[in-house]
């Protein structure tokens, strides 16, 4: 744990395990009550003078943490396959991921324009100046355990905020790696503070309800975010939340079946479906259907499952065996409800992937409204494929979903691609575009997917409050 400048160490300590082998690689400490305290009253305390800091100051520090995370790319990757599982390719594009932001909130920090604004007295005059809107308290996932951080505590530090950061029990080894990044960059003590805890609602109530602790950003579950947000609620402390998904992949009769096929079976297995923008429902026209399940499933029996060490694997193990025992579940009930299995359904237990949660890369066909899979967020490599006709209107089907974080198009149309693009409620829409994200582009979602945005303009907006002068002359 890093608490004002210091690494603390001298706890009790709770285990970090490897998810692909089970094996034990390192421990951190468990916080208390009393460090909880003191991380908030450190990040307190060091608002003071953070928040007097000029832009150019903040920029220069936040490029300094970038060229050091570049550095020490290689080194970052590793350690995430480690902890988290993914493929070391996987791991090398989410530390560049989670690196552009701290160079974009470099430049947006420069960026935290006020206005003036005209009056209809004459004698009136209005400006408005941002500020930040004080200590923040930040919670993160497991499955992007570099990026998610860098998301939030770049704009937060841009915007003159101090914080502190709790990352997932799961991989408290990537949150140390960086907060080694920010002190070795220069950020004074204080500014950034990481607490580890085995278990995390202690946190979480602290965050919501301590009077200095003015805003709550979590990345996380829909279930747990709602429970956190009520609790923020009561204290009126600003939020940011992304949540859960059950994004949509719609595959029109204009499209190229076969194109359409080989995207969705990337983005789909990216990070072993273990991401909250990864189709949770694909729905193919019917006359596609034979050339789209095909190469789909072609391409998913090429797919590799085992250590993300290994080249050539692109699938890691689940984070554990309860999201292991979820995948299977839902893959059982739309079986027995009728759905037709292309490849995968089971778990993988051949040789090494024992020791590990791995699950076969799957397809289902047949999916329909009926099953647990069409409304439960799957988090697992499984791709579940729905056959719609002409009478059907798919973009109803589409939304109808409590949520609203990213959906698919697959069209060669303008018209078509438009009219969906228009129509799906949905914060984030690839057409023909498998990674619609970037540190410069908007992330957030809908409904029950979150409330905010992250990364872009809006990124930093989060972070401030703006504040009105009205000046008689
Ligand atoms: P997942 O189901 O994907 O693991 P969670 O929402 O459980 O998602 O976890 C996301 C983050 O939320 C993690 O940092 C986890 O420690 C944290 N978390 C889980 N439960 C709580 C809670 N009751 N209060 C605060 N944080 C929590």
């Amino acid at each position: 744990m890093y608490i004002n400048g210091h690494w603390l160490t001298e706890r009790s300590h709770f285990p970090v395990t490897n998810p692909a082998s089970g094996e034990v690689i390192g421990e951190v400490p468990d916080c208390t009550a009393e460090d909880i305290e003191a991380a908030i009253a450190a990040a307190s305390e060091a608002l003071k003078s953070w928040k007097q800091t000029t832009a150019y100051e903040r920029s220069g520090l936040l490029y300094r943490a970038w060229e050091i995370m570049l550095s020490r790319k290689q080194e970052l990757a590793e350690l995430m396959t480690r902890e988290q599982g993914k493929p070391l390719k996987a791991s090398l594009n989410e530390v560049q991921y989670g690196a552009d932001f701290l160079l974009w909130f470099a430049e947006e920090a420069k960026r935290i324009n006020g206005q003036t604004i005209p009056s209809a007295r004459d004698n009136q005059r209005f400006i408005t100046q941002k500020v930040p809107v004080g200590v923040v308290g930040a919670i993160t996932p497991w499955n992007y355990p570099i990026s998610m951080i860098t998301r939030k505590l770049a704009p937060a530090l841009a915007a003159g905020c101090t914080l502190v950061l709790k990352p997932a029990e799961h991989t408290p080894l990537c949150a140390k790696a960086m907060a080694e990044v920010f002190e070795e960059a220069g950020f004074p003590a204080g500014v950034i503070n990481v607490i580890t805890s085995r278990d995390p609602a202690p946190v979480g109530e602290a965050f919501c309800t301590d009077p200095r602790i003015r805003k709550l950003t979590f990345t996380g579950s829909t279930a747990v975010g709602k429970k956190l947000n009520a609790q923020a609620a009561a204290h009126m402390k600003r939020v940011s939340m992304e949540l859960g998904g059950h994004a949509p992949a719609i595959v029109f009769p204009d499209a190229d079946p076969v194109h359409a096929a080989k995207g969705l079976s990337l983005v789909k297995f990216l990070n072993t479906g273990q991401a909250c923008i990864s189709p949770n429902r694909i729905f193919v026209h019917r006359d596609h259907a034979e050339a789209f399940l095909a190469e789909l499933t072609a391409r998913v029996c090429r797919l590799k499952a085992g250590s993300g060490f290994e080249a050539g694997n692109s699938i890691g193990p689940l984070i554990n065996e309860a999201a292991l025992q979820k995948v299977e579940a839902q893959v059982q009930d739309a079986l027995a409800k009728g759905a037709t299995l292309y490849t995968g359904g089971q778990r993988l237990t051949d040789g090494e992937l024992a020791d590990g949660c791995f699950y076969a890369p799957t397809v289902l066909a047949g999916v329909t409204p009926e099953m647990k899979i069409y409304r439960e967020e799957t988090f697992g490599p499984v791709a579940p494929v729905v056959i719609y006709g002409d009478d059907d209107d798919v973009l109803a089907m589409a939304n109808d979903t409590e949520y609203g974080l990213a959906a698919y198009v697959y069209s060669n149309d303008l018209s078509t691609a438009f009219k969906a693009f228009e129509g799906l409620e949905f914060g984030i829409i690839g057409i023909n575009d498998i990674n619609p994200t970037s540190a410069a582009a908007p992330f957030g979602g809908m409904k029950n997917s979150g409330l905010g945005r992250e990364g872009a303009e809006e990124g930093i907006e989060e972070y401030l409050e703006t504040k009105l002068g009205g000046f008689a002359l």
